[in-house]
């Protein structure tokens, strides 16, 4: 390990919080319509959601933290269409219709994710500059060029292979064998898309309590009651949007596992050594590995490099946001990657925990006869996804029947995660095959 590897985790878009008064902690009794546990991308939509929906109902969103502590608030910003793990994993899983739907329902989101922006003149630092898988051997090549073939396949147009001549044009890399460009794809600073989502919930008037971590739910007499700094919220609805950390609260431990990963980012770079790389596109960029780089450049020039190891915690305990070893690997694979940028400072390093369920697919449910309702499983992949799925959450807790609700993750038949220690070996076996698999591919292989 570097000897001046720092052991604590510091967001780089921290840096783009903007001063507000702090929101209070829930500390006495209280009772409301709609208690949304969380304050992410997913609760923040569905409580304002909910609001616009009907101005009348109360809503109070509790976040142990802060508003966008969790993923929301640590994410690389890729605004993509990717749904659940893989799309092989997804057609073998659940079927070419699915597939279908779910990437109709993922461009959608993008949509209304670029549309929300628009509306309310929210600063989010959001690009379309599209995305690339890139190739960095010929294995991967092969894997990528067959998930362009199974996207035409099920008339999912729009994606295209660029040998490695013309994706050299774009981004140089040694590494590069050539990739797969899907041009509808963007980048968003994670940071400013929570606040804003945040402030519109609070403009529409739904109540947010910081620091104010629901302990338990309780169903007494047809109602909710939730425990927080010792006080009691009493709520007829309950929505679930807490990600990574579903599995603390009693009762919800089978829902979801957290699944940790890791960034880094550079100083800014100097116009020199942006020129080595080209990039003028901005591009979103991941690789094909099973657990795959992803890195793009943030609004103000500096490389976020992402991924490469990660790890299933034992017990669900969230307590890993610091991990040097996987900050070094980082650090070594921006020179890998971009050999003018070897030894290029890095600024700032983090990790957090996205969300996976049994079959690695996103989760939208109701319990209680739909009085509860939860969203789990995003899988790494939920900005775009996420603030659409607060539209489902509010129309599931309205009760009403929409497009939205007859989607097939919608209250879908989803397998429980076993307890430990099962839970973690069999998260490791998972993960020691991918681990594998990426060992294969990154060995080559043959173009022919
Ligand atoms: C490092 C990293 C990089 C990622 N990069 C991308 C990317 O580039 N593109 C992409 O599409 N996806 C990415 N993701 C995934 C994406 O960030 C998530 O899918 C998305 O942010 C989930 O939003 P959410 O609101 O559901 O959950 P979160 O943002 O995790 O919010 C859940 C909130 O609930 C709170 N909470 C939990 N339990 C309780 C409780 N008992 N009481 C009160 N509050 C509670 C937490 O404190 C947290 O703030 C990444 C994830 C990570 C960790």
């Amino acid at each position: 390990m570097r000897a001046e590897m720092p052991i604590r985790a510091d967001n780089y878009w921290d840096g783009s919080k903007r001063p507000r008064p702090a929101a209070q902690p829930f500390d006495s009794d209280a009772a409301v319509d709609v208690a949304v546990i969380g304050a992410g991308y997913t609760g923040l939509s569905t409580a304002y959601h909910l609001k616009a929906a009907e101005p009348s109902l109360d809503v109070a969103v509790l976040e142990g933290e802060t508003v966008g502590f969790g993923a929301s608030g640590r994410n690389a910003g890729f605004v993509m269409t990717l749904f659940g793990a893989s799309l092989g994993l997804m057609k073998a899983l659940h079927g070419a219709e699915r597939v279908r739907a779910a990437h109709a329902y993922m461009e959608r989101s993008i949509a209304a994710l670029e549309e929300m922006i628009g509306e309310h003149k929210l600063d989010c630092d959001f690009e379309r500059g599209g995305f690339l898988k890139v190739a960095t051997t010929p294995r991967y090549a092969a894997r990528i060029r067959d998930e362009i073939e199974t996207l035409e396949a099920l008339g999912i147009h729009g994606h295209r292979w660029l040998e490695s001549d013309e994706l050299n044009g774009r981004v140089r890399s040694p590494t590069y064998v050539g990739a797969c460009l899907e041009p509808g794809c963007g980048l968003i600073n994670p940071r400013k898309w929570v606040d804003a989502l945040g402030r519109l919930a609070a403009d529409a008037g739904a109540r947010i309590y910081e620091h104010s971590r629901v302990a338990r739910v309780e169903r007494v007499g047809g109602k909710f009651r939730l425990t927080s700094n010792g006080a009691t919220l009493t709520a007829e609805k309950v929505v679930f949007a807490s990600n990574g950390y579903t599995h603390l609260i009693p009762g919800m431990r089978s829902k979801q596992l957290p699944a940790y990963v890791f960034i880094v980012v550079t100083e800014p770079l100097s116009v020199q050594q942006i020129a080595s790389i080209g990039w003028a596109g901005r591009e979103g960029i991941e690789d094909g590995r099973n657990f795959m780089h992803f890195y793009r450049l943030t609004p103000d020039n500096r490389l976020l490099m992402g991924g490469g190891p990660g790890f299933v915690p034992f017990g669900g305990r969230m307590t890993h946001d610091a991990h040097p070893a996987a900050w070094e690997h980082l650090e070594d694979f921006v020179g890998t990657t971009f050999p003018g940028l070897r030894g290029v400072k890095i600024a700032h390093r983090w990790g957090g925990a996205f969300s996976v369920t049994a079959d690695s697919t996103p989760q939208i449910g109701t319990m209680h006869d739909g009085a509860a309702v939860y969203s789990v499983g995003c899988t790494g992949h939920g900005v775009a996804m996420t603030h659409m799925n607060g539209r489902i959450l509010r129309d599931l807790v309205l009760g009403r029947t929409s497009e939205l609700t007859e989607l097939w993750f919608v209250n879908r038949r989803a397998m429980p995660l076993p307890p430990e220690p099962i839970r973690s070996i069999g998260a490791k076996a998972v993960t020691a095959a991918m681990a594998l698999d990426d060992w294969w591919c990154d060995r080559g292989g043959t173009t022919s």
